[in-house]
């Protein structure tokens, strides 16, 4: 689509999709996303959406967009990335990238999570008058989607719309005041105040390496340490119940519907405490810190919790290794990420930069290294791309017509064979082997490859014109000679041409 729009500061992509629509007077959800997607299954999601690959390149003319941006600023994917694995971080953003059908869900457990999503399309007027101030048009804006917390994190209430986004699954509603829509009916309190303040901080984060579950099973033994929450290696788990029950209302968990039940041994609050095996919601997290270690803003805590010393596979385990400065792994480890969701391992080890990169983890992170690209060749980044031979096919034949346009002028080159025009691409053996799905480049071939008898009279004529300059007049033996060819090679249709320019008889 030509003018897609450009997201606001905080829109979530499912609001930018449907201001395209209202911008561009496209009624039917599945012109839609033939428009933007050229795919008509894509899924209108609200929290966590597939196909930002395509988005992004869309967006490309404004020089920011990247996938990666896409996905921090622009989805709540933020909400869920540190308290996940770093390999089931990247693996969702891959998801993201592409296709996903329900895997980003499950992957960041929001499908098993005890927070529900709630679906149901949401503002606050209050937000809303600044929208129009600042814009000059409203969108739906991400702090208000907040899982588990149906609030604003600045100024509280919100209206909540009967329809949710699950009834039309293709359909991006937007942003429109007169439908009718109710006040929220969930008494607002500071203790849900505070705990929205996390989320806004954590959506506000920067891309970061998520810590591993030994990490975060580390830091809660040894913040139960530092407030004598422990008896020996043993966690007091009465005790961490009632800091932790002391300092919200006792209405707040039911509202979460977080309930802490201290005699059920499979209680959240008690698993939490324990070795992690599995992520937790980040309102589980947030009830914790907001009891526990109030003063310290979600960005220090996951800093404190990336600086523990690592204690799994993924990080370096020789001696050797162990010297290199941690912080300066992560940023290793993070650059050679994003260089390979956006041109592939192959790609990334080529160019200047992800050369020196691999040759630096090879060195020192081997490990982790291998592994990640392993995972990155399973998960194709794009299948839909790869599937999509329409789109392979535009895509080849307008790279051709470009590169011969631009050669055309250019006399010397050698026969145009078909051969010849395919070596132009870079996968040129994939697009030989799959001819038969490519009918544009099949039939580029056909039109623009040259006969042998063509190439001969391109020859000659050139032989002519130099000739001609030269000498002012025509001699056959040096036209042959200069075009490098005998009367002996000439193909019949070349000779009756010459002969009827009246230079061969
Ligand atoms: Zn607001």
């Amino acid at each position: 689509m030509h003018n897609f729009p450009v997201p606001y500061p905080n829109e979530l992509i499912y609001s930018t999709v449907a201001r395209a629509s209202i911008y561009h007077g496209i009624t039917s959800p599945k012109q839609l996303l033939d428009e933007i997607f050229n795919n008509r299954k894509v899924i209108a999601t609200l929290d966590l959406p597939c196909h930002l690959q395509s988005l992004s390149e869309q967006l490309k003319n404004t020089g920011r967009f990247s996938l990666e941006e896409l996905i921090y600023r622009h989805t709540m994917f933020p909400l869920y990335a540190p308290f996940v694995t770093e390999l089931h971080r990247v693996r969702a953003m891959q998801l993201m990238a592409g296709r996903s059908q329900g895997a980003v869900h499950l992957l960041l457990g929001v499908a098993a999570s005890r927070v529900k999503t709630d679906n149901r399309l949401r503002y606050c007027s209050e937000c809303l008058k600044v929208q129009s101030q600042q814009y000059g048009e409203t969108f739906w804006q991400r702090n208000w989607f907040f899982p588990g917390l149906n609030l604003c994190p600045e100024h509280g209430a919100l209206h909540l719309f009967a329809v949710g986004t699950t009834e039309q699954r293709h359909q991006f509603h937007a942003l429109n005041v007169k439908i009718p829509n109710l006040m929220n009916d969930v008494p607002i309190n500071s203790d849900l105040m505070h705990l929205a303040k996390y989320a806004r901080q954590l959506i506000a984060m920067e891309p970061e390496y998520s810590p591993s579950f030994s990490q975060w099973t580390t830091f809660y033994h040894d913040l139960a340490l530092d407030l004598r929450l422990c008896r020996g290696k043993h966690i007091k788990h009465d005790d961490v119940y009632s800091r932790i029950s002391d300092a919200f209302h006792h209405k707040t968990f039911e509202q979460l519907r977080l309930q802490i039940n201290p005699s059920r041994d499979s209680c959240w609050l008690k698993s939490i405490f324990r070795k992690h095996r599995k992520a937790f919601s980040y309102l589980e997290h947030a009830l914790v810190w907001r009891a526990l270690i109030p003063d310290l803003s979600t960005k220090e805590i996951v800093a404190l919790v990336c600086k523990i010393k690592p204690n799994n596979k993924f990080f370096c385990s020789t001696t050797e290794q162990q010297k290199v400065n941690n912080q300066d792994l992560l940023r290793k480890r993070q650059l050679w990420q994003q260089a390979v969701l956006e041109v592939g391992v192959t790609a990334a080890r080529k160019f200047g930069k992800g050369k020196a990169l691999y040759a630096w983890l090879y060195r020192n992170d081997r490990t982790w290294l291998l592994q990640f690209n392993a995972e990155y060749h399973q998960r194709k980044p794009n299948p839909q791309l790869k599937s999509d031979w329409h789109k392979r096919d535009l895509i080849l034949v307008r790279r051709l017509l470009r590169w011969f346009r631009a050669s055309e002028i250019d006399y010397s080159v050698p026969r145009l064979s078909a051969n010849y025009l395919l070596s132009q691409l870079k996968n040129k053996s994939t697009v030989e082997k799959n001819l038969n799905k490519l009918p544009l480049v099949h039939t580029f071939l056909q039109r623009y490859s040259e006969t042998i008898t063509e190439y001969q009279l391109r020859r000659l004529s050139n032989a002519c014109i130099q000739a001609y300059r030269e000498t002012s007049q025509l001699k056959s033996w040096v036209i042959l000679r200069q075009a490098g060819l005998s009367k002996e090679r000439l193909t019949a249709d070349s000779k009756r041409v010459l002969a009827e320019l009246r230079l061969f008889s």
